[in-house]
């Protein structure tokens, strides 16, 4: 399962916010979509999902392209979670996570064992399973954001597109959601997921594209891309790069820029 960004843009107003995204996430694997603040990760993950429809380009997945699709097709194939879902808040976890596999059923049929097996096993995997018949309005922010997490994974997508998906976690929860998403990439799920975290992206992605102002200004392995002379002019800090203890991957610290 191969994903390819062409030239994929967007404007609004007038204004250019995606200027012609051309990147190729590998296959299997965990990329991580990163940028400052407005850079254009949320939009291009909307794009790729068919949420906003591209003014120019395709999203090929698999040489078919998403954005013909129609809605359901695409939603058998893709999975987006939001940075901010709009939660369903009158219904309980198991039935959010029920409606990920809405796609997969027949027009008219109920959900079947099937369904209910596959949405336990997500709500077991995503670490919500203690809270199945909560009503969503009554979880945290973090416990909510691992629930949209298990709909994506009862929707059982080709390709998974997480929007900040670690962004109310702590920093235990954190690590529990990336090794979730990587355990999906060892089964044949592709991720794209935009990151804020740059030492979260160095220690968990296999792959890394930079967005600046709607632009890919960098693309390649951690060590490639989160390097000083690519971060600091893009996020305009100071940034030195040390080697993790025991990974031996990048750590990057920061200070602020002394123009
Ligand atoms: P990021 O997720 O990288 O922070 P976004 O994709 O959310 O960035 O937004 C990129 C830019 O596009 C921002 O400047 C944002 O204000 C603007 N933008 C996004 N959607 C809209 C919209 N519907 N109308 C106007 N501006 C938008
Ligand atoms: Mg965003």
């Amino acid at each position: 399962m191969s994903l390819e960004l062409d030239h994929l843009a967007w404007s609004v107003g007038g204004r250019v916010i995606l200027g012609g995204v051309d990147c190729t996430p590998p296959r299997d694997a965990l990329t991580g979509l990163l940028g400052p603040n407005g850079a254009g990760k949320s939009t291009l993950l909307r794009l790729v999902a068919g949420v906003l429809v591209p003014e120019a380009g395709r999203a090929l997945l698999d040489d078919v392209d998403l954005v013909r699709l129609s809605r359901r097709d695409r939603a058998r194939r893709v999975a987006l979670v939001e940075q901010e879902s709009v939660a369903e808040v009158s219904l309980t976890v198991r039935e959010a996570v029920l409606l990920g596999r809405t796609p997969h059923g027949s027009r008219w049929g109920g959900v079947t064992p099937r369904d209910e097996e596959i949405a336990d096993a997500a709500l077991a995997e995503a670490g919500v399973a203690p809270f199945a018949d909560r009503v969503l309005a009554t979880l945290s922010g973090g416990e909510r954001q691992r629930v949209h997490l298990a709909r994506a994974l009862a929707q059982e997508p080709e390709l998974l597109l997480l929007d900040e998906p670690t962004n109310h976690l702590d920093v235990h929860a954190q690590l529990d959601t990336l090794g979730v998403v990587r355990r999906l990439t060892a089964r044949g799920v592709t991720v794209l997921a935009a990151l804020h975290d740059l030492n979260l992206a160095a220690a968990a992605c296999d792959h890394v594209v930079l967005l600046e102002e709607g632009r890919v200004v960098a693309t390649g392995s951690v060590e490639e891309v989160l390097r000083p002379e690519v971060i600091e002019p893009v996020y305009r800090v100071r940034c030195h790069v040390l080697e993790h203890p025991e990974t031996g991957r990048p750590v990057l610290t920061f200070a602020p820029a002394t123009y």
